[in-house]
């Protein structure tokens, strides 16, 4: 009998790999796809609109979390993952090129927020090796997805990252 039941625990965001967060898939079958110009070995050719892309990206991204007990890995998918970042793995991706640093910093901007996450375990013979978080709530009300955040950093097309103090902090405010 299946009947494991997920996981679910309180945690805290440790750090986020933003080198390696997504994957390329076909865009009408989602089934993996080496990289952006080879083409479904699934689909029919001719239910792609030529000049369109036939690929998108879905997020996979391992955080390393503490539980009140330990600290692991776990791997979120795509669907769980939007709730962390806040937009499609495409829309970040593009983002990402215009801002190379924003990777980063929405990995730091993750840092130290407190989840519920419902975990699964990997299937015995699978080549999964990390627990899947199968749902991940924010446990702050005030929490927003990174980014929201980062638009609003990245706002006037300056990193963050070489910024100086901010200048309106002290003044102007009615
Ligand atoms: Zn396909």
């Amino acid at each position: 009998m299946e009947s494991e039941k997920p996981l679910s625990l309180f945690c805290t965001v440790v750090a986020m790999d933003t080198t390696d967060y997504c994957y390329l898939v076909c865009s009408r079958c989602e089934k993996t796809l080496p990289n952006e110009y080879s083409s479904c070995k699934y689909c029919d050719p001719k239910f792609f609109n030529p000049g369109s892309s036939n690929s998108k990206r879905l997020y996979r991204i391992l955080v390393s979390i503490a539980s009140s007990e330990e600290v692991f890995v776990v791997v979120l998918f795509d669907r769980v993952a939007r709730v962390l970042i806040g937009c499609s793995a495409d829309e970040f991706f593009n983002f990402t090129m215009v801002n190379p640093s924003a990777a980063v910093t929405a990995g730091k901007l993750l840092e130290g927020k407190m989840f519920q996450m419902k975990l699964s375990k990997p299937k015995v013979n699978g080549n999964a090796q990390h627990l899947r978080a199968i749902s991940v709530t924010p446990l702050c009300s005030d929490f927003s997805p990174a980014m929201k955040t980062l638009k609003e950093l990245y706002r006037d097309g300056v990193s963050p990252l070489h910024q100086s103090q901010p200048s309106s902090s002290t003044h102007g405010n009615p």
